[in-house]
């Protein structure tokens, strides 16, 4: 069984190999883990009653998060979500509900498992995956293992990386980190500070910028939303030869719901690459995910196996 456990929505499923056998979905409002946990335990156990499944032929649980998640499974430190769950203990909670073993691991981790396993980076043993997002995710495979540090953050921290200096102040304290500069965090007050955000169609939008609307407003060509979207593909391309000279990889893959519009934005990011990375012409793959919301599920077995 796998958990992914995001900070909008938690996918579940039965994974035989590298194939979902069952999954449900539980939209999340407030991101507690207290609220969400019997929710889990009863949606497992309904998946397995599903599929004929006896848990106690299943391998064991495998656990995404977006937090920090500590070696021995238990929460290490969360950013606004999930945050009463700090020093929770996932492989503890697995053996007293389902009596199976269990590993957990950060989300964008077992994302990238699963798609070293079964997806975008399959056959690559050197990987990054960016996740585009609310947010920008990092992930870092090297030799076939996660790149994982005492703290557990290392290669997590791709969205605070900085691209400028002098930019705007981020959430983690630094200044000009690629989230701060082009995600959805950051997009509506960069929309509404451009000096000709008055005369552009994105005025009008009641609430908040999103990708979509700016898309939206691109395809319209207006203005404004062109430069600024412009402007976020430059930071993700400056991003991505920074990742190259960080890590050297074979390949990064590009995840999450800003890659709707993936056909505008990686040739593009693949032309800056091609022209300012220290690296060979075409060397570095540059791709979508193949497995979308299902990768960190389908890291599963893997991360159960220990072969991560
Ligand atoms: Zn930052």
């Amino acid at each position: 069984m796998a958990l992914d456990i995001g900070g909008s929505h938690v996918e579940y499923g039965i994974v035989y190999r590298d194939r979902l056998l069952a999954k449900d979905t539980i939209a999340v409002r407030h991101p507690l883990l207290t609220a969400l946990l019997p929710q889990l335990e009863a949606g497992l156990h309904a998946l397995a009653r599903q599929s004929a499944m006896d848990p106690t032929q299943m391998a064991g649980v495998a656990v995404g998060i977006c937090a920090i998640v500590h070696e021995d499974g238990s929460i290490l430190a969360t950013n606004g979500k999930y945050d009463d769950g700090v020093g929770f203990n996932f492989p503890r909670w697995c053996e007293t509900r389902f009596g199976l073993p269990c590993k957990a691991e950060n989300d964008t981790r077992l994302a990238l498992i699963g798609e070293h396993f079964a997806g975008a980076a399959k056959g690559f043993d050197d990987a990054v995956l960016v996740t585009l997002g609310t947010g920008i995710g990092g992930a870092v495979l090297l030799g076939g293992k996660l790149l994982r540090s005492g703290s557990r953050k290392a290669g997590g921290l791709a969205g605070h990386l900085g691209v400028d200096w002098k930019g705007r102040v981020c959430t983690c304290g630094n200044r000009g980190c690629a989230e701060a500069e082009a995600s959805t965090v950051s997009l509506n007050a960069i929309c509404r500070e451009h000096t000709g955000y008055r005369r552009s169609m994105l005025a009008e939008k009641m609430g908040a910028i999103d990708f979509e609307t700016l898309f939206a407003a691109v395809d319209a060509e207006d203005a404004v939303a062109c430069e600024v979207l412009e402007h976020c593909v430059g930071v993700w391309a400056a991003l991505t030869v920074t990742l190259i000279h960080a890590y050297d990889p074979q390949v990064i893959v590009f995840g999450g719901g800003v890659m709707q519009r993936q056909e505008w934005i990686l040739p593009r990011i693949r032309d800056h690459v091609n022209r300012h990375a220290w690296a060979q012409k075409g060397s570095v793959s540059i791709v979508p995910s193949l497995l979308g919301p299902a990768a960190a599920l389908l890291g599963g077995l893997p991360l159960l196996q220990g072969n991560v």
